[in-house]
């Protein structure tokens, strides 16, 4: 019963979390602020708080604005409900982990899932975003180094090892390639990913990021969709890696250990 009410108050709390990460998504690439309430995009009518309700008011007026009939973007309800999906997994998961890698989890999932919509539709991925994150991220596993009695200078060493690991693989392809492979924002994408999973998950991370990115790059080529010089923006595939990672990366590794 407890387990269930926390899956309410996880899917709850994701679709509401969601909501500002479109927010995040919309404004945070032009350096808008992220303060004020969201606007139609047509005929720029600040939105009253029951049309902002998430998920529930873009079903209620099918993703049109009422005075104008302008279209609310339907990414901004996938998002709310991809957010919502991934807290209920993150707190699933949770009973094994101690309280501040739950947290840190889900906040960089979060995250990842911000800049993976952002160069999806643009192509660029917002160091006003990355670094501070990165930081962040750094900053609470070395609180959490601290507060360990033993271990804490080989945790502390790991987050940072790792986080090298994840940044220099993509570096090595941005020099290789001129930049034409990977972009630099992707090299702190990397940072990012190593320091959410500092240890092997971090290659279950990626390996799973190359196999979904090479097969929906090969469907894109076979139907035309894409030419072989196009650059798929690949946040959205590290993304998906770092899903993959935290919901059955453990899972992965110890099959792939015992069996
Ligand atoms: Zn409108």
């Amino acid at each position: 019963m407890t387990a269930t009410i926390s899956m309410v108050f996880a899917a709850i709390g994701g679709a509401i979390l969601g909501s500002f990460a479109n927010v995040c998504i919309d404004r945070l690439p032009m350096r808008g602020s992220l303060r004020g309430r969201s606007q139609c995009d047509r005929c720029r009518r600040t939105l009253r708080w029951w049309e902002l309700l998430p998920v529930i008011s873009a079903m209620m007026l099918r993703h049109h604005c009422p005075r104008c009939g302008g279209g609310f973007a339907v990414r901004n309800t996938l998002v709310e409900l991809g957010c919502a999906a991934l807290l209920v997994g993150v707190t699933w998961g949770a009973g094994a982990r101690p309280w501040q890698e739950t947290v840190v989890l889900a906040f960089g999932l979060l995250v990842l899932l911000i800049l993976a919509c952002i160069d999806l539709e643009r192509g660029v991925v917002p160091d006003v975003i990355s670094i501070p994150v990165l930081v962040g991220i750094v900053l609470v596993r070395m609180g959490t180094a601290w507060q360990m009695s033993d271990g804490w200078v080989m945790h502390l060493g790991q987050v940072l090892l790792f986080g090298g690991v994840g940044a220099g693989w993509f570096w090595i392809q941005h020099r290789l390639s001129r930049g034409a492979w990977v972009g630099d924002g992707d090299i702190r994408v990397g940072a990012l990913l190593g320091a959410l999973f500092p240890g092997s998950l971090l290659a279950v991370a990626l390996g799973a990021a190359y196999i979904v990115g090479g097969l929906i790059g090969g469907v894109l080529l076979a139907t035309g969709l894409a030419q072989r010089k196009s650059r798929l923006p690949f946040v959205p595939f590290l993304f998906l890696g770092a899903v993959v990672a935290a919901m059955v990366g453990t899972s992965i590794l110890e099959w792939y250990d015992f069996s």
